[in-house]
């Protein structure tokens, strides 16, 4: 049996029967959960994860229950509504309940539902915020989602909407004209209306764009493409969700900052890819 790590001495806050705490995972990689995240792992006996949420993660859990609440094998989803009473039937039975998500439980996760059903149905609960994949994906792609010479603003965008269609609702003119940095997660069953709605809406079809599908696992995948050839390069490659697709200059930055490939052996292939000047001492 997996052998949980020990926490670092603190005044780690305890679980009590009847709590819920809503924790989110990180995207993938278990050395990016938070210390919070491990403390109530190790005290939890209930853990409700979802698809992303990784095997090894839950082994830290050893004495927990883990129940499973998330899409998976073509098997319909379990109902949000029945899975945030599902919470209150646990909490009510005077379970220690983690509710654990992937990356974090406020971005495009559906956390705030279950955390305000949980606070309707009178439930204690604690919010433990985790890595979300449109920042932590991307660091582990070696694109940082702000650079100084690239964005003073990145934008956050879901690529369906609750039915699961393309979000027509988004206003597509604001988000390509207020943002230079677009992070779209769930954007790949709907990659090519976002390519034509951002293009239509004036991104050049030069602009690059990166996608990183299983970000922060041993399976990640980077694909560097443009807004314009996004669509067939994607087909090309084979690449499967979970994805965070990058519109932007930062992307550029990945020649310089692939750090998994220098672990590899790679050299960076640009040590100034956005044309700023190299450091007089190298130049
Ligand atoms: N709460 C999560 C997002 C949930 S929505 C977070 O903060 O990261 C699910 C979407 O997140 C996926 O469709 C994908 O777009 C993105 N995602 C989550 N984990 C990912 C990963 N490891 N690699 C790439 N994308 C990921």
């Amino acid at each position: 049996m997996t052998q949980t790590p020990d926490l670092p001495a603190f005044d780690w806050p305890v679980m009590e029967p009847g709590w819920v705490w809503l924790c989110g995972a990180g995207p993938g990689d278990p050395g990016l959960l938070t210390l919070h995240a491990l403390n109530a792992l190790r005290q939890a006996d209930v853990v409700i994860f979802d698809a992303l949420v990784q095997e090894a993660i839950l082994d830290w859990a050893p004495q927990a229950e883990h129940i499973y609440a998330g899409k998976r094998g073509g098997k319909p989803s379990a109902k949000q509504r029945d899975i945030s009473l599902r919470l209150v039937d646990l909490a009510r039975a005077g379970k220690r309940v983690l509710r654990l998500k992937g990356g974090d439980p406020f971005v495009f996760g559906r956390g705030g539902e279950e955390a305000q059903t949980l606070v309707q149905h009178n439930v204690p609960v604690r919010i433990i915020p985790g890595i979300s994949a449109g920042i932590g994906g991307l660091a582990y792609a070696g694109i940082p989602v702000t650079h100084r010479d690239v964005n003073q603003s990145v934008t956050f965008v879901t690529g369906h909407d609750q039915s699961g269609a393309a979000p027509s609702s988004l206003d597509w003119a604001s988000i390509s004209k207020g943002s230079q940095v677009l992070v779209i997660y769930m954007g790949m069953k709907h990659a090519a209306q976002i390519a034509g709605h951002l293009i239509g809406a004036g991104r050049q079809p030069s602009e690059p764009v990166a996608v990183v599908t299983s970000a922060t696992t041993s399976d990640q995948r980077v694909l560097e493409t443009t807004l314009g050839t996004m669509v067939d390069d994607i087909a090309a490659t084979g690449m499967e969700p979970p994805a965070i697709i990058c519109v932007g200059r930062s992307v550029l930055m990945r020649q310089v900052l692939d750090w998994q490939g220098m672990i590899a052996g790679e050299a960076p292939r640009d040590l100034d890819p956005l044309g700023r000047g190299l450091p007089a001492e190298i130049a």
